[in-house]
This record gives C-alpha cells, sequence and structure tokens, in this order.
C-alpha cells in the first residue's frame, strides 16, 4: 500500500510497500478515491504545526468506498461509496454528554492525532464511514467534510429574518462554502479577501465584494488571519454576531470599545457535532440544495502530492488529490 507522508516541514514523498490497515471489530476498510487538502493539512506542511509523530499522513476530507468490515459490521457495506467524518468524539468527556462532541476534550481527529486519509487504503469505525446517496459525485463528496464545518457554523450563527447583510472574510475554500451555504438560503452575501483572485472567484459564484463602508448584522471569520479578525469585529453593526471559523498563528487584536459600543457577540465555530452535522450536510448535497463542488480549484495526482502541497497556499478554490484506487488481493 502507498501512502504520502510528510517528512519534514515541506518535506512530502510518496512511500511504497506499507502494509495495509488491519480492519478492526467495528470498523471498515476504505480504499480513497480523492483528498480534499485543508488549512489545517498546510499548517503541518509549513511547519507551523508540529505532527505527533514523522513520518506523519494528512488528509481529513475523502471519498472512497468500502473494500471489506471487520467484525460486527454486515457484510453488505463491502461496496458501498462513502465520506469519511475526521472526528471521533469520546462520547463520556464533559462536553460530549452536554451535546456538544465538537468541543469533546478526547477527540481522535484524523491527521491531526491520528494519522490522516492521504493513502490508499484506510481503516475507520463504521458510524464515522457514512454511505453515500445515488448521484453524489466524488468532486461534491470530497467537499463534505469542510462543508459540514460550514454548515455548522451557519446553524450556531442562528441566521434570522432581520439579517439582511452578512459578510464572509476569507474566500479560501471554508469562505467560499460558507458562502455558498448562504446563497443556497437565499441570503445576499459580501465577501471580502486581498487575494484578488480568490475575491474573483466569490463573486463567479454569487457573492459581491464589499463596500467600503457597510457594517453587517452577521461576519463570519474564515481566513484565520489577525488581519481578517481584526476587519471581521471593526466590519460587524451594532448588536451583530461574528461567528469565527478560522484559525491561525497569530492573535487577534481586539477593540473592545467596538465590542462594548456595540453590544457584539463574538461565537467560536469549532468542527461540527456527531453525528447530526454531517446527515444533514450530507442530505443537503444528495438534495441538490447545496453545490459545494463549485469552490473545487487544480486537482494533482497522487505522485504529485508535494505539489499540491506547496501550490495550495496561493490557490484559488480547494485543492485536491486524486486516487486511482487499488484492488485488494
Ligand atoms: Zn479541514
Ligand atoms: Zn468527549
Amino acid at each position: 500500500m502507498r501512502s504520502l507522508v510528510l517528512t519534514a516541514p515541506g518535506q512530502m514523498g510518496v512511500a511504497d510497500g506499507l502494509p495495509a490497515p488491519v480492519c478492526g471489530p467495528g470498523e471498515v476498510l476504505i480504499s480513497i478515491n480523492a483528498v480534499g487538502l485543508c488549512g489545517t493539512d498546510l499548517g503541518y506542511f509549513s511547519g507551523y504545526r508540529t505532527p505527533p509523530t514523522t513520518p506523519w499522513v494528512l488528509g481529513h476530507e475523502a471519498v472512497g468506498w468500502i473494500v471489506a468490515v471487520g467484525d460486527d459490521v454486515a457484510p453488505s457495506r463491502i461496496g458501498e461509496r462513502v465520506v469519511i467524518e475526521p472526528n471521533y468524539p469520546c462520547g463520556d468527556c464533559d462536553p460530549c454528554q452536554k451535546s456538544s462532541p465538537a468541543l469533546c476534550t478526547e477527540r481522535v481527529s484524523l491527521a491531526l492525532t491520528s494519522p490522516g486519509l492521504l493513502s490508499e487504503l484506510v481503516a475507520v469505525p463504521s458510524e464515522f464511514a457514512w454511505e453515500l446517496p445515488e448521484g453524489v459525485t466524488d468532486e461534491a463528496a470530497v467537499c463534505i467534510e469542510p462543508l459540514a464545518v460550514a454548515m455548522a457554523a451557519v446553524r450556531r450563527a442562528d441566521i434570522r429574518a432581520e439579517d439582511d447583510s452578512i459578510l464572509v472574510v476569507g474566500a479560501g475554500a471554508q469562505g467560499l462554502l460558507v458562502a455558498e451555504v448562504l446563497r443556497a438560503m437565499g441570503r445576499r452575501v459580501v465577501v471580502v479577501d486581498p487575494h484578488e483572485a480568490r475575491l474573483r472567484l466569490a463573486v463567479t459564484l454569487g457573492a459581491e465584494s464589499a463596500p467600503a463602508d457597510e457594517l453587517f448584522s452577521v461576519v463570519f471569520e474564515t481566513s484565520g488571519s489577525a488581519a481578517g479578525g481584526t476587519s471581521a469585529i471593526e466590519a460587524a453593526a451594532p448588536g451583530g454576531r461574528i461567528v469565527v471559523v478560522g484559525v491561525g498563528d497569530q492573535p487577534v487584536q481586539l477593540d473592545n470599545r467596538i465590542l462594548v459600543r456595540r453590544g457584539l457577540t463574538i461565537i467560536g465555530s469549532m468542527i461540527y457535532d456527531h453525528p447530526h452535522d454531517f446527515a444533514t450536510t450530507i442530505a443537503a448535497v444528495a438534495g441538490g440544495i447545496v453545490h459545494p463542488e463549485r469552490v473545487l480549484g487544480r486537482a494533482f495526482s497522487f505522485d504529485n502530492g508535494a505539489a499540491a502541497f506547496s501550490s495550495a497556499p496561493e490557490a484559488v478554490g480547494k485543492t485536491w488529490i486524486k486516487l486511482v484506487g487499488v484492488v485488494l488481493e
């Protein structure tokens, strides 16, 4: 089996001849078709994040098909096309017990605490391999995990009828997906990004670019940058909510005069809550309500994976990697 492995910051290559993962009780073995890259993966590649060990396998946004099942899993699942939910909450800690599994303190996160999905074969717990309905393409499916992040952020924003002006800061893939969800809800969405080509893509997908002085009742911060965080707060209207999705390596300067005088609410939005956010997201894609594949950018082959990682920070649209698929002997 082959995996794309990070050996040091900026150093990545295909490792061949690795043993196929063991499909334990309650698990399914998945042949991976495609993996999307996100800012978290790029943080490890750049060295801003440190993996638990090296070599390390990145990637947590993946679609594939089930090629084997462990004990306690129905053999009829073999052959299912699936999308993987790559965060496994423990179910026992305080946040899990209080219905906030996204905040689990013992969470297993693929590519962060456990090896990721940029491998030809991966074993995951059966309940985190979601069957894809007919008609959901690999292109759409590879975007379902970050779309679940976007849909959970919009859910937590509690959008109301009077929220007639919504701003998305950042036109990377996460910002584009938030804008796509809001577009599907029939909302007017303004996007800002200093990267002109990214902003052009956002406008092509139906967003507006910002007039300089408008204030917004809801602001989504997706860039993770210190400047993005500051501009999100400055752009919020009195009584506004700022939903923070992006994380970065620099703290955000918070002008507490703006916070207090405008009566702002800041909401941190951490991934999605298992299992309902993934279920809702898959249904929205299968129903043709949301079209996440519109945010895809360039696809790279598995062998060219290092180039995918080095070009992604400046790329327009989500960079993704296609695998050929393996056949079990
Ligand atoms: Zn991600
Ligand atoms: Zn937990």
